[in-house]
C-alpha cells in the first residue's frame, strides 16, 4: 500500500519551477528571418487570449473563400469588446490592420508584439486604457497562405511571404467600395459593426531606395471633412517627432513623378475610394497607411511598424475625446450639408499647380544609358547619404464636382445596386406602393470601355452624362436614398456617374447601354422609306451625312440605322437611360410623406449589423 502511495505521488507532476511563460513571437524567434503561417499566428493569439482573457478577445468576422476564419483581435485594458461598450465608456475605436497585401506582412508581426507587450509582459500595459483596439493581423488570409520566396522581387524577405492577390486574384486593396470579394464583404459588415473612429493600414512600399525606413499617407485635406482631416494632420504632426526619437527616420509618402530621376520631384498617388484610406475618408474617417521600407532588414520594418503604431495608440488614449469629437463632427457635417442646395462635392481631383520644397534624404545615385532597356538605369549607392530639395506636388485640388441631390431613388429592380448600399451602411427608406414621378435623371451616350481588364472588370472610361427630367412610375419596393446622413459621401461615390468608383465605372450597369431588339435590314428598308417620305429634314440631314462621313456612307448597317434610331422601335429601348434618379428636397418631402396612402416603412438598414 505504502509503496503503491509512493509511486502514485512521485508520478504526480511536479510544481513547475518558478519560469517565466516564454512569449517571444514566432518571426522573433527565427530572428527575423522568416515571418509566421496563419495556423501559427493564430496559435500565438490563442495563447495570448487564453493567458489574458480580459484584456484580448478574438472574433471571426468571416470566412476567406478557401474556407479559413478571418480573425480579428479585440484589445482593451478594461476588457471592453464590443461596440457598444466602447460608445458607452467614451472609447474610441481603432482599427489597425495588416496584409491585405500579405506580402507586405510587418505589421502582422509588429501586432503580435505589441498585444504581447500590452497584454502579458507588462512593458506597455496601459496602452489600451482609453481605447478599444481592433486588430486584423491578417486581411487576406488566403493570400497570406499562397506564400514563396518569388512573391516580392523588389523587397528584402522575409524568406517567404504572401501573394498580392486573394485566391481569387483580387486586389483587396482596390476593392473597397466595389465590394467584389468575400473578404471585403466580411471587412465592411466588420466596418458597420464597429464604426472605427481611426484606420491604420500596414504595407511596404515598392520603388525609389531612400534612407527613410517608414513612409506614411493620409488623404489630402480635400477628400474629406475638415474635422476629420484636421484631427490626422494635428496628430501626425504630433506623433512624428517622437517617432524619430525612437531613432526613425520617416517621410510623407514617397511617389516620385519620374522613378527613374528621383530629383524631378514627388506627386500625389491618387488614391481613391478603392482604396483603404480612400475608402475611410468617404465614411469620414482618418484614416493612416503606413508603408515600411522594402529594402530595409525585415526587423527594422516590424520594429518601424510596431514603434509607430505604438506612439499613435498612445497619443489618441491620452485624448480619446478630441478623436471623438473629429469623428462625431465629421458625421453630422455631412449630413447637415444636405441642407444646402448649392453644396458642391468634388468627384475628383488633380495636382495643385503649385508644389512646395522638399528635403528628401535620398542616397546618392547615378543614371546610365542601358542597352537592355534602351532607357535611363538608375542605380543608388546606400552608402551615400544625400538630402536634395526636390519640388513636392503633393496637395490635391478638386477638379470634376457635382452639387448632390436631395435624395437618390434607385427602382426596386436594380436590386445589385441595393445590396451595395447595404454593404456599404447607407440609409434608405423603401416605397411601400408605386409612385409616379418627374425626376431628375441621366441620360447616358458615348460610352467607351477599357480594352483591359482592372480587377476583373472592364471599367467605362469614358460616357457622355446628360440631365434631363424623367417621368417614371417607381415600383413598390424602391429604394429612396436621402443624402442627410453620414454616409452620403459613399452613396455619391456609388451612384454619380463621373464618380471614378461608381457602379457604372465598375461596369456594373452595362445592359444599360446595350439594345434588346434589332430591325431585320429588309423591315429598316421600309421603314427609312416611309420616314424619309414624310419628312424633308430628315431627308436633308441623312444626305449631308452621306456627304460628310465616308465611314457611314460605306456602312449599310450604319445607313439603316441612321433611320432605327430615329424610330420609336428604337426609344422604346431607352438605351443609356440610367436608372437611378435624382430629388430634389421637395420631392424627397412628398414621397417620404407619401405616407398616408402609401405609408414609408422605417429606416431599412441604419447601420444594422445583418448578423
Ligand atoms: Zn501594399
Amino acid at each position: 500500500m505504502r509503496s503503491w502511495l509512493l509511486v502514485l505521488f512521485l508520478s504526480l507532476p511536479l510544481a513547475a519551477p518558478a519560469q517565466a511563460a516564454d512569449w517571444t513571437t514566432p518571426a522573433e524567434a527565427a530572428g527575423f528571418r522568416t515571418t509566421p503561417s496563419y495556423a501559427d499566428t493564430l496559435a500565438y493569439l490563442k495563447r495570448l487570449e487564453a493567458a489574458a482573457p480580459g484584456k484580448i478577445r478574438l472574433q471571426t468576422f468571416g470566412v476567406s473563400p478557401q474556407g479559413r476564419p478571418m480573425t480579428a483581435v479585440i484589445a482593451n485594458a478594461n476588457g471592453v469588446f464590443t461596440p457598444e461598450g466602447a460608445r458607452a465608456a467614451k472609447l474610441p475605436v481603432v482599427l489597425v490592420q495588416a496584409g491585405i497585401h500579405p506580402g507586405e506582412i510587418e505589421g502582422k508581426d509588429a501586432g503580435l508584439m505589441l498585444l504581447r507587450d500590452f497584454a502579458v509582459t507588462g512593458k506597455i500595459p496601459h496602452l489600451l486604457d482609453h481605447v478599444v483596439l481592433v486588430f486584423i493581423p491578417v486581411f487576406s488570409v488566403d493570400g497570406h497562405e499562397n506564400s514563396s520566396p518569388y512573391n516580392r522581387i523588389n523587397q528584402n524577405g522575409p524568406d517567404s511571404m504572401g501573394f498580392r492577390g486573394q485566391s481569387q486574384y483580387l486586389n483587396l486593396n482596390r476593392d473597397y467600395i466595389k465590394a467584389d470579394s468575400p473578404e471585403m464583404h466580411a471587412w465592411l459588415t466588420l466596418w458597420r459593426h464597429w464604426r472605427p473612429d481611426f484606420l491604420t493600414d500596414i504595407h511596404t512600399t515598392d520603388g525609389a531606395d531612400y534612407q527613410y525606413d517608414l513612409t506614411w499617407y493620409l488623404e489630402d485635406p480635400n477628400k474629406l471633412d475638415a474635422a476629420a482631416s484636421d484631427w490626422q494632420q494635428k496628430t501626425m504632426a504630433a506623433v512624428i517627432p517622437l517617432y524619430e526619437k525612437r531613432g526613425h527616420l520617416a517621410s510623407i509618402y514617397l511617389e516620385f513623378k519620374d522613378g527613374k530621376d528621383p530629383s524631378q520631384g514627388i506627386v500625389n498617388f491618387g488614391s481613391g475610394p478603392r482604396f483603404s484610406t480612400g475608402y475611410a475618408a468617404l465614411q469620414n474617417r482618418p484614416a493612416l497607411l503606413i508603408e515600411t521600407h522594402m529594402l530595409k532588414p525585415y526587423a527594422v520594418r516590424v520594429r518601424a511598424a510596431y514603434d509607430l503604431v505604438a506612439l499613435m495608440l498612445e497619443h489618441i488614449g491620452r485624448d480619446p475625446a478630441t478623436l471623438l469629437a473629429a469623428t462625431a463632427q465629421a458625421d453630422a457635417d455631412t449630413a447637415k450639408r444636405a441642407q444646402d442646395a448649392s453644396a458642391r462635392v468634388a468627384l475628383t481631383f488633380k495636382s495643385d499647380p503649385a508644389s512646395t520644397p522638399y528635403a528628401l534624404k535620398g542616397y546618392a545615385f547615378r543614371q546610365s544609358h542601358s542597352d537592355i532597356s534602351a532607357s535611363n538605369w538608375i542605380q543608388y549607392d546606400p552608402g551615400k547619404p544625400v538630402t536634395t530639395e526636390i519640388p513636392n506636388w503633393n496637395r490635391l485640388v478638386p477638379d470634376v464636382s457635382t452639387t448632390p441631390p436631395a435624395a437618390y431613388v434607385i427602382p426596386a429592380q436594380w436590386t445589385n445596386i441595393i445590396a451595395r448600399l447595404r454593404d456599404h451602411g447607407i440609409a434608405y427608406r423603401r416605397l411601400d406602393c408605386a409612385v409616379t414621378v418627374d425626376a431628375e435623371g441621366y441620360q447616358l451616350s458615348d460610352p467607351k470601355w477599357a480594352a483591359q481588364p482592372f480587377e476583373g472588370h472592364l471599367m467605362l472610361q469614358s460616357v457622355a452624362a446628360n440631365l434631363v427630367t424623367r417621368h417614371e412610375t417607381l415600383p413598390a419596393g424602391s429604394v429612396i436614398v436621402p443624402l442627410d446622413q453620414p454616409a452620403a459621401n459613399v452613396a455619391i461615390e456609388l451612384l454619380e456617374p463621373d464618380a471614378p468608383d461608381s457602379l457604372l465605372r465598375w461596369g456594373m450597369l452595362d445592359a444599360i447601354f446595350e439594345i434588346k431588339e434589332y430591325g431585320e435590314p429588309r423591315v429598316l428598308e421600309k421603314l427609312a422609306r416611309d420616314m424619309l417620305a414624310k419628312d424633308p429634314a430628315l431627308r436633308a440631314e441623312f444626305e449631308r451625312k452621306l456627304k460628310s462621313d465616308a465611314g457611314f456612307a460605306a456602312s449599310s448597317r450604319a445607313r439603316l440605322n441612321f433611320f432605327f434610331q430615329r424610330s420609336p422601335w428604337y426609344s422604346v429601348q431607352r438605351a443609356g437611360a440610367y436608372p437611378v434618379l435624382r430629388l430634389d428636397a421637395r420631392m424627397r418631402d412628398t414621397l417620404v410623406a407619401a405616407g398616408k396612402p402609401c405609408p414609408i416603412p422605417e429606416i431599412d438598414s441604419a447601420y444594422r449589423d445583418p448578423r
